[in-house]
C-alpha cells in the first residue's frame, strides 16, 4: 500500500513523464542525445535531491518514494532514469553516505540541483563483477594521490563535473587497498573519451577515464585508505534497488504498449486481443511486472527501516530485470513486423531493457549475492 504522499509524488512524475519524457525518448534515442531538456525539468521538480538530505539541498525523501519516481521516469525514457540513477544513486549518494561535513557541503547542493552531472566509476577493462582487481593506481605523495590508469563505461562522463572514481593505493592488497576519491573535470591529467556504439540506452554518454599523472588533493578522498570497497559494496546494494525500480518501469511501458496494440490490430477478423495466447501473453506480463515491483518494493521498504536489504536488492535487481527483458521481448512479437523498426516504442526497449541484466551487477553476480547470503 502507498501512503498519499507517495500517491501524489507518483502522480506528480507521471504527469512530468507523459508530458516531458514519453514524447521526445524516441528523438533522444534516434539522435544519441544527451537529455538535458528532461534533466533540467526533473531538476525543477526537486527530484535530483529526492533522496538527499534537506541540508545539502535535498528533500529528505525515502528509498520508497525514489524507486516509484525511478519506474516512472523509465516508464517516460530509459536513458533519462540511466542519467537520474548514476547521478544520484551512485555518484551523490556515495558523498554524502561516506563524505565529511566540509565534503557534502562543497559538492552536495549543486548536484542535488543537477547544477553539475554526477557520476561513478569503478569499472576498468579488467575489472568488472571482479571489481576487487581494479588497477588505476592511487600513489600517495605527502598530501597529494597521484592517479595513473584507465576507467571504462562511465556513464554520463561527457556531461559531468563530478566524478567518484575507485582506486587501488597496492593492487597485491586486494579489497583492502581501494580508495574512493571525488575527480573534478577540470584536473590536470585528466582526460574523457567517448565510447560509442551502444545498444540501448542510447540518450545517455558511456565513456573511458583516462588519468596521466593526474594529481588530487588528499581533501578529495571519500572515507579511509583502504576502505572503500565495502562503501562500494553498500552503495551498489541500494543502486540496485534503483536499477530494479527501472526494469519495472521499461517493463510497465512495453506491457502498455502491447495492450494498446492488441486493442488496434485485427487478423483473421478480430482484434488480436481476442485470441486467448495473446490475453495469456498480457495476463503473465501483468503478473510478473506486479511482482518485479513488489520485490522492489520490499527491498526499498527494508532500507527505509535501516534492515539489512543487501540480499533483497539483488533479488529485486535479479528478478526485476528478466521480467523487463522478457516483457520487452514479448511486446515486439506482440507487435509482429512492425516492432522491428525503429522508431517504435518496444523496438526501444526491447534494446534499452538488456542493459539492466549487465550493468550495477550482473545478472549472476546478484545469484552470487543472493547465494552467498544464503548458504554462508
Ligand atoms: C551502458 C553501460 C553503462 C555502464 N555504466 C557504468 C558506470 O557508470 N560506472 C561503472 O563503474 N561501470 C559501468 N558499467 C560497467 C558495468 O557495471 C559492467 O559492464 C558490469 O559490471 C560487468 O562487468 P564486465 O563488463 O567487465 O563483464 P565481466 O565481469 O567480464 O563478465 C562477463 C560475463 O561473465 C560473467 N561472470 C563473471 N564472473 C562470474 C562468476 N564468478 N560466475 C559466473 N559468471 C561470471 C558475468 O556475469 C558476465 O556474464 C556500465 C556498463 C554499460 C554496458
Amino acid at each position: 500500500m502507498l501512503t498519499d504522499e507517495e500517491i501524489l509524488l507518483r502522480t506528480t512524475v507521471r504527469d512530468f513523464a507523459e508530458k516531458q519524457l514519453k514524447p521526445n525518448a524516441s528523438a533522444l534515442d534516434q539522435n544519441r542525445e544527451f537529455p538535458s531538456e528532461n534533466i533540467r525539468g526533473l531538476s525543477e521538480l526537486g527530484l535530483f535531491g529526492l533522496t538527499v538530505d534537506e541540508r545539502y539541498g535535498g528533500n529528505g525523501g525515502t528509498t520508497r518514494q525514489l524507486a516509484l519516481t525511478i519506474e516512472e521516469i523509465a516508464r517516460g525514457c530509459g536513458s533519462t532514469s540511466v542519467v537520474y540513477i548514476a547521478h544520484l544513486s551512485l555518484c551523490t549518494h556515495f558523498i554524502e553516505q561516506f563524505g565529511t561535513e566540509e565534503q557534502k557541503k562543497k559538492y552536495i547542493p549543486d548536484l542535488a540541483r543537477a547544477e553539475k552531472i554526477g557520476a561513478f566509476a569503478l569499472t576498468e577493462q579488467g575489472a568488472g563483477s571482479d571489481a576487487a582487481a581494479i588497477s588505476l593506481r592511487a600513489k600517495r605523495h605527502d598530501s597529494f594521490y597521484e592517479l595513473n590508469g584507465t576507467k571504462l563505461f562511465t556513464t554520463n562522463a561527457l556531461e559531468a563535473e563530478t566524478f567518484v572514481v575507485l582506486a587501488t593505493l597496492d593492487p597485491s592488497a586486494g579489497t583492502r587497498g581501494i580508495v574512493a576519491l571525488v575527480v573534478t573535470r577540470d584536473v590536470e591529467g585528466f582526460q574523457i573519451n567517448s565510447q560509442h556504439g551502444k545498444m540501448g540506452m542510447r540518450a545517455t554518454s558511456t565513456a573511458e577515464l583516462l588519468f596521466d599523472n593526474c594529481l588530487l588533493p588528499v581533501g578529495n578522498r571519500l572515507g579511509g585508505e583502504g576502505t572503500a570497497f565495502g562503501m562500494t559494496m553498500r552503495i551498489l546494494d541500494g543502486s540496485r534497488i534503483a536499477v530494479a525500480a527501472q526494469c519495472v518501469g521499461i517493463a510497465q511501458a512495453a506491457y502498455e504498449a502491447s495492450v494498446d496494440y492488441v486493442q488496434q490490430r485485427h487478423a483473421f477478423g478480430q482484434e488480436l486481443s481476442k485470441f486467448q495466447s495473446v490475453q495469456w501473453t498480457i495476463a503473465d506480463m501483468a503478473t510478473n511486472i506486479e511482482a518485479a515491483r513488489l520485490l522492489t518494493m520490499h527491498a526499498a521498504t527494508m532500507k527505509d527501516r535501516n534492515l539489512g536489504y543487501s540480499r533483497e536488492a539483488s533479488m529485486a535487481k535479479l528478478f526485476a530485470s528478466r521480467v523487463a527483458v522478457e516483457a520487452a521481448d514479448k511486446a515486439v512479437q506482440i507487435h509482429g513486423g512492425s516492432g522491428y523498426f525503429a522508431p517504435t516504442v518496444v523496438e526501444r526497449l526491447y534494446r534499452d531493457a538488456k542493459l539492466t541484466e549487465i550493468y550495477e551487477g550482473t545478472s549472476e553476480v546478484q545469484r552470487m549475492v543472493i547465494s552467498k547470503s544464503l548458504l554462508e
